[in-house]
């Protein structure tokens, strides 16, 4: 593309800035120094709502509803017996009750499918798997869909079933909104669900994980050909363990000709009720995966490496961070001992109440798709773990465009991601006014499902799980020996581990084989105003934040905050910041500032109640989630970045077996620690990841080090 056709399309023209910020973005995938947006977006992927389904129900004859696809023209399941199609076609077709049966390893077995539909397959999976897998088995699934049901078409489609009433209403409360990208369901002890919304190539080709048996679904061939291509049986392919299966009801040419390309052997079989026949077969040797030749530092260390077992694994830190780390690690049957100077949740974790919400760039980039994917993630956990609310609140998030250049983003935001109203909407002031229910001066972005936690609450209800021992003690020295980790602590005592997370913030980088791990302090001071008993005024509805921002009352208390100075590391409580505070809130909320005085409460910031922490920046504000590259391995074998950023030599990158970290998150560690938690347990346990690929990458601690060669700083 031409300058002049950037231009029209609203990019600026290009500098030496942007070459060197290109050439990064090219080389390790990611846009790490600072977050616009590059002519290769692309590669970003987008932050987009998806159609949803649009259906036509054929139940008035007395059946059960059977839901129909109007921009297919094809049926769901089969009118005849949709359960006893899944069962014969996916289930027998892929040996599932015997496979279940015999499934011995620690890792979970892998299911990838083609179009979750209904969720009638994975039901049926999840149901054979409960009958016939040892009792500490683990099922993962993992399905692609481009046109998701509404989550009351999906409960209408799935009341067919009476016998899955229970896994159907575990599903339902976890459906996600129709937007592209990755969600992880936890709908069991030991079945989870990654649905992956979009197209099932472009899902499967970003997928960080592979499987045992596929279901090839989507519609039939001669009502859906976008979705049958060579791309999709090759991105099968390479995301298959050695000797994965696949069964599909169609017998169509351009599949068994596509399948056989892409290196997998068939066989038909009868097929169900009246459709004479159908495929299955297997894949004996998947083509190697080539997804990380552009950047083989990122390749992951291997599995279940005899020197890496994973049964008992130590965490530092009880932060959110770790805490929920132990939690996803100890859900999954790992003995966690879980270490911290202070009691879960004392820490930058450690406040009463904390806002949950994210604020997105204008401009997709990976790490907006990360934090909203980790928004949507913590909302899912609190559901679950806490149905009743005690926790938390979905009040929903006002972010009020109180500048022109604020008011500005938002509208170029809101032009860039057609996203549903239900995760993020721009409104007026009036309209601002009216759910925030008291009187706002500016409009902005509200987001419907954030809300406020008890982060302190939060973490002490995580590392409440029976698998988690928690132990009191300072870590002063962490080492590597033949087998595992040793922990020497202050007390002279050492805790001996198979692995290590390290998940203690901004202090992540005092033990040695972080020390290179760029991480800054940052001091947060929130303010408390202790409301009157009989106070009588309207209530604040929604969290609002703009420069700060002010949360919905809990318990009598008002607080508000947060102060933001980097570098400091002393954790007093300081009058001058409350004081900051107290300007901010006023600015933000006049009339409700002023309502609260005039019924009587102190606004002297001498006789605030507070609490001030220190929180952890990485540079470019992600979090850190991964494997502790070696830094002298990689500054040794990537050397040559410093001279060509584009040549990347064919190395995979090497790290300190074993050892993990957690952290740099920020004021956001509400929306972002649970879902890392999941990337570091999915890596550790060898399961499929929970998000693209792309954004694996991103959380990658090594990124700096890649960085740090190609830009010299
Ligand atoms: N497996 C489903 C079940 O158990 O209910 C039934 C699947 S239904 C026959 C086909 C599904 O594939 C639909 O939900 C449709 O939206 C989805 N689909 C069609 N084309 C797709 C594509 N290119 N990428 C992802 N999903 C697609």
């Amino acid at each position: 593309m031409k300058a002049s056709g950037l231009l029209a399309q609203g990019y600026r023209v290009w500098g030496l800035g942007d070459f060197v910020q290109l050439l990064i973005t090219l080389v390790i995938g990611d846009t790490v120094l600072d977050n616009r947006r590059s002519p290769f977006s692309d590669l970003t992927g987008s932050l987009t709502g998806l159609e949803s389904a649009r259906l036509d129900w054929a139940g008035a004859d007395g059946k059960p509803d059977a839901p129909y696809s109007l921009a297919f023209d094809d049926v769901y399941f089969s009118r005849q017996d949709g359960r006893a199609e899944t069962e014969h076609v996916f289930i027998q077709g892929n040996h599932l009750p015997e496979r279940f049966a015999n499934w011995q390893d620690a890792r979970p077995f892998v299911i990838g499918e083609t179009g979750f539909g209904t969720g009638l397959n994975m039901l049926c999976a999840w149901a054979c798997f409960d009958t016939y897998a040892p009792a500490d088995a683990r099922l993962h699934l993992v399905s692609t869909e481009k046109h998701p049901l509404t989550q009351d078409d999906l409960r209408r489609a799935l009341t067919a079933w009476p016998e899955f009433a229970d896994q159907a209403r575990v599903l339902v409360n976890q459906w996600p909104e129709p937007v592209r990208g990755a969600y992880r369901l936890i709908l069991s002890d030991r079945v989870v669900l990654d649905l992956h919304l979009g197209d099932s190539v472009e899902c499967l080709t970003h997928l960080d994980g592979r499987v045992d048996a596929w279901f090839l679904d989507g519609f039939a061939p001669s009502k859906n050909p976008d979705m049958w291509q060579p791309e999709l049986f090759q991105a099968m392919a390479v995301h298959s363990r050695p000797q994965a299966t696949f069964a599909t009801f169609t017998c169509a040419g351009i599949v068994k000709r596509g399948l056989k390309a892409a290196g997998f052997e068939w066989a038909k079989a009868p097929g169900f009720g009246r459709k004479r026949e159908m495929l299955r077969g297997h894949i004996a040797t998947p083509p190697a995966d080539t997804s990380r030749q552009q950047a083989p530092w990122f390749t992951p260390p291997s599995h279940q490496s005899p020197q890496q077992p994973n049964r008992h694994i130590a965490i530092i830190g009880a932060g959110l961070a770790g805490a929920s780390t132990a939690e996803a690690l100890a859900r999954r049957g790992v003995q966690v001992t879980l270490i911290d100077q202070e009691a879960p949740g004392a820490g930058a974790s450690g406040n009463r109440q904390g806002a949950l919400y994210v604020k997105l760039a204008a401009e997709t980039n990976l790490q907006s798709r990360f934090y909203l994917a980790g928004l949507l993630y913590t909302r899912r956990l609190l559901e679950r773990l806490d149905p009743e609310r005690q926790l938390w609140d979905d009040c929903g998030v006002l972010q009020l465009a109180m500048t022109d250049k604020e008011a500005r983003r938002q509208k170029t935001f809101l032009r860039n991601h057609a996203l549903p109203a239900s995760v993020v909407e721009g409104i007026t002031a009036a309209e601002a006014s009216h759910r925030a229910g008291v009187a706002l001066t500016h409009g902005g972005l509200d987001y419907p499902g954030a809300g406020w936690v008890r982060p302190a609450a939060l973490c002490q209800r995580l590392v409440a799980h029976p698998g988690i021992f928690f132990r009191q003690a300072e870590v002063m020295t962490l080492e590597h020996y033949e087998a595992g980790w040793r922990l020497g602590l202050a007390d002279g005592d050492s805790v001996s581990v198979d692995q290590v997370v390290v998940a203690n913030a901004w202090q992540a980088s005092n033990f040695l084989p972080l020390e290179w791990l760029p991480l800054k302090p940052i001091r947060g001071q929130v303010s408390e105003l202790h409301l009157l008993p009989d106070a009588s005024i309207a209530p604040l509805k929604r969290v609002v934040c703009a420069g700060g921002y002010v949360l919905p009352v809990l318990e009598g208390v008002q607080s508000f905050g947060a102060t933001f100075a980097p570098g400091d590391t002393q954790s007093d409580l300081r009058e001058a910041d409350n004081a900051t505070n107290l300007a901010e809130f006023k600015h933000m909320l006049p009339a409700y500032a002023e309502k609260l005085r005039a019924s009587g409460v102190d606004f002297n910031p001498a006789g605030l109640n507070g609490r001030a922490s220190l929180r952890a920046a990485s540079p470019d504000k992600s979090p850190y989630a991964g494997p502790v590259p070696d830094a002298p391995a990689w500054r040794k074998d990537y050397a040559l970045l410093q001279k060509n950023a584009r040549r990347a030599p064919a190395i995979a990158g090497r790290h300190h077996l074993g050892l993990w970290t957690s952290a740099a998150h920020g004021s956001r560690g509400l929306a972002s620690a649970p879902l890392c938690a999941e990337v570091l347990a999915s890596r550790i346990c060898d399961e499929p990841m929970p998000l693209e690929r792309e954004l694996i990458d991103h959380l990658h601690p090594g990124r700096r080090l890649i960085r740090e060669l190609i830009t010299g700083g």
